[in-house]
């Protein structure tokens, strides 16, 4: 049996008809920049992450430069963020001359520790950074009231949590900029590159709408100097057919993850594979189901493969190792739980139109490999 870590096809052929027609409208109305299916998406979009304002940009990882920029940060400044992530979200930090001040992760749910923020809040510190990882808010209410008493303004890499809840608030709603991706892996995916980014704060989003292009307010009046990261028209109108399906999409992920917990669990696994935890009073949208292999996991994902079933690993460096990154000055063990997760956890198949079927197969390889 196969069973691919995603099957984006799948999903792209069951709506085929919905996204040539949509594709078709575009053609007609020459709205390829931009445009109508842009706007109307900014608009479902802002409303889906209950924020007033929603931007669209050229990629997730756009979003978040936009989003640094917008806050004004520069050189000699410093972002608080996790050395467990994508790339993206330091090089957003890096890319304008500011230093991006690390903070190791909770090993329970991989994100950001926000009980250790405070102590690196200095009077440097331009913005603080949590991503949403695996689809699973970072402890927003701690962390809110740590960067309310300094005044320090929150940018959400929300790029894996697009309609994830903590506490009833929608992941983009809950800090100065909430940044989107719509790589097409993620819940909500484009066919190519995209990107958004939700505010509540109209002088923010006026300022972002600039900035996504080349800065200007005013039509060739350059008030900053921005950069080209506008959405595409195409892109815009293929991700309204698919918003439409994330809220059904997103329960499959569920139940899919429900049942792992229980699967796993009935097979007396739950000690050797360390099962992903939910906070609780969260909506959990899980883009990646990881589970931790403290011994082999290297040899379990190699087993995998040659099973047919699909894996990665979110991520095997920890930023602050990468090499890029060496004139910052970091090393081995500062951030032990990164490091150990970097060697730990693999991202199991968890998309929607997985079958019950192909899920047990993969609980009883997973169970043949430890017994
Ligand atoms: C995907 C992702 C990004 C970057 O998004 P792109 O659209 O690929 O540029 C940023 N941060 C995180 C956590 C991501 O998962």
């Amino acid at each position: 049996m196969n069973v691919p870590l995603l099957d984006i096809k799948q999903q792209n052929e069951a709506l085929r008809p919905e996204i040539e027609a949509a594709i078709g409208k575009v053609l007609d109305t020459n709205g390829f920049i931009l445009g109508n299916e842009v706007k109307a998406l900014e608009e479902e979009i802002a409303k889906y992450s209950q924020t007033k304002f929603a931007v669209g940009c050229a990629s997730g990882s756009d979003a978040l430069l936009l989003a640094l920029m917008a806050l004004d940060v520069k050189s000699g400044d410093e972002v608080i963020t996790t050395p467990y992530s994508f790339f993206a979200t330091v090089s957003a930090v890096t890319r304008l001359g500011a230093k991006p001040v690390f903070v190791d992760i909770d090993p329970k749910t991989y994100n950001l520790d926000v009980s250790q923020v405070e102590a690196k809040i200095t009077d440097k510190t331009k913005a603080v950074q949590p991503v949403h990882l695996y689809g699973q808010c970072a402890e927003m209410d701690n962390l809110r009231e740590i960067c309310g008493k300094y005044g320090v303004p929150i940018v959400e890499d929300a790029a894996q949590a697009i309609g994830s809840e903590d506490a009833g608030r929608r992941a983009g709603s809950m800090s100065e900029i909430g940044c989107f991706s719509f790589y097409p892996s993620k819940n909500l995916g484009a066919m190519g590159d995209a990107g958004m980014m939700t505010t509540n704060d109209e002088a923010l989003a006026n300022k972002l709408i600039a900035l996504r292009n080349h800065g200007m307010p005013v039509r060739y009046y350059h008030q900053w100097v921005g950069i080209n990261s506008r959405l595409d028209g195409f892109q815009g109108a293929i991700l309204r057919v698919k918003l439409k399906y994330l809220d059904e999409w997103t329960a499959k992920r569920k139940v899919n993850a429900d049942r792992y917990q229980k699967s796993f669990t009935d097979a007396g696994l739950a000690e050797q594979i360390g099962l992903p935890f939910e906070r609780e009073n969260v909506r959990h949208i899980y883009n990646q189901y990881v589970i931790r292999i403290p011994e082999k996991r290297d040899e379990l994902r190699q087993f995998l493969t040659n099973n047919g079933i699909g894996t990665d690993i979110y991520y095997p460096v920890s930023l602050h190792l990468q090499e890029c990154f060496e004139y910052l000055g970091y090393n081995e063990n500062d951030f032990p739980e990164s490091e150990k997760a970097s060697r730990e956890t693999l991202a199991i198949p968890i998309y929607p139109e997985m079958t019950n079927q192909q899920q047990d197969y993969v609980v009883e390889k997973i169970s043949e490999f430890f017994s």
